[in-house]
């Protein structure tokens, strides 16, 4: 099978993702206790607004709204039965609007269950959970899989191996290392990209986080760890959640965006997109960055030559943390 991935990489050296599914569709109406997935039958057209919008911003990847379509997730929301139809109908819209010359990712997250011997989940079983979602994603014409705000190895092998079960399509992963440059299991940007690589995934990086400044930090690590012919992807967030009034808005701007993307494209970064809180605006100052000639000059915005800090992030941490997993049901 062809990977249409590499070969658009290859062609242009440089792809822009796009950028937040959750925060859009809680602007359209999703309310806190209701299935983003759900909206791709019964508001299809919302979904397919949402994907145009990043289209027309110039990204060249629509990731469909799947995120929490595995059958752990969609019990939440009594939809377990209807997997494939949920990830087929999600595929389908996005391949509608991206055309011959934008590629559409497959969005696969975390199932929200503990793996053993933490929790209930055996790898096997988590496998043949996302096996049924990256069924549907084929069947709706996805390019690739993207596994994506992962936190433990185990699960992602176990994506890897459920995506491998039910297509040959490529599968690409980013993790989340929002806890102290670290995943909340504990695994570091250079073991992901090691680990990953040896797996057979080609194309590793991050995603979500506590935006643009930490999520440098994190890649500048993977690009000091990558493996020959690993390439990286990097979706942060649009800057940090805050709370007004009992809603959560992100405070990273699009010319914010636009500065992460050039230093993401400076750190050999070849997939650049965005997670929480980003919009078609961020996009397309991405887009218009990246368009631009590269930084004339790259100095990494943090201490590179630090240790990892050894204690939690100080000040607010706790309530960031608190409002990330709060949005956290969908990207
Ligand atoms: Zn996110």
């Amino acid at each position: 099978m062809t990977d249409r991935l590499l070969d658009l990489l290859a062609r242009k050296g440089l792809l822009l993702g796009d950028g937040a599914m959750g925060t859009m569709l809680q602007r359209a109406g999703l309310t806190d206790g209701g299935s983003p997935e759900l909206w791709n039958v019964e508001h299809a057209d919302a979904v397919q607004a949402i994907y145009q919008g990043y289209a027309d911003a110039g990204s060249d990847i629509i990731t469909t709204n799947t995120f929490g379509g595995t059958r752990y997730r969609l019990k939440l929301h009594h939809l377990q039965d209807r997997v494939f139809e949920l990830n087929q109908a999600g595929a389908a819209l996005a391949h509608a609007v991206a055309g011959d010359h934008r590629l559409v990712a497959g969005s696969m997250g975390p199932t929200g269950e503990l793996m053993e011997p933490l929790g209930p989940l055996t790898i096997d079983e988590a496998a043949a959970a996302f096996a049924e979602q990256a069924a549907g994603l084929a069947a709706g014409g996805v390019d690739f899989f993207l596994v994506e705000t992962m936190s433990s190895l185990d699960e992602v092998q176990a994506a890897v191996q459920g995506a491998r079960q039910a297509s040959e399509l490529p599968v690409v992963v980013t993790m989340t290392f929002d806890t102290n440059f670290r995943t909340m299991m504990g695994v570091t940007p250079a073991q992901a990209v090691q680990t990953l690589f040896g797996w057979g995934v080609t194309v590793i990086g991050a995603n979500c986080g506590n935006g643009p400044a930490e999520i440098e930090r994190i890649m500048w690590e993977m690009a000091q760890a990558r493996p020959e012919g690993a390439v990286l992807m990097a979706q942060s967030n649009a800057g940090l959640p805050r709370w007004h009034d009992g809603e959560i808005s992100y405070d990273g701007t699009p010319e914010v965006m636009a500065g992460y993307a050039q230093r993401m494209r400076a750190l050999g970064v070849q997939v650049i997109g965005a997670c929480c809180g980003s919009t078609p605006e961020h996009m397309a100052a991405m887009r218009r960055a990246l368009d631009g000639p590269p930084l004339a000059h790259y100095q990494p915005a943090f201490e590179a030559s630090a240790a990892a800090p050894q204690s939690p992030p100080a000040g607010d941490g706790a309530a960031r943390r608190a409002a990330r997993r709060a949005q956290r049901s969908v990207e």
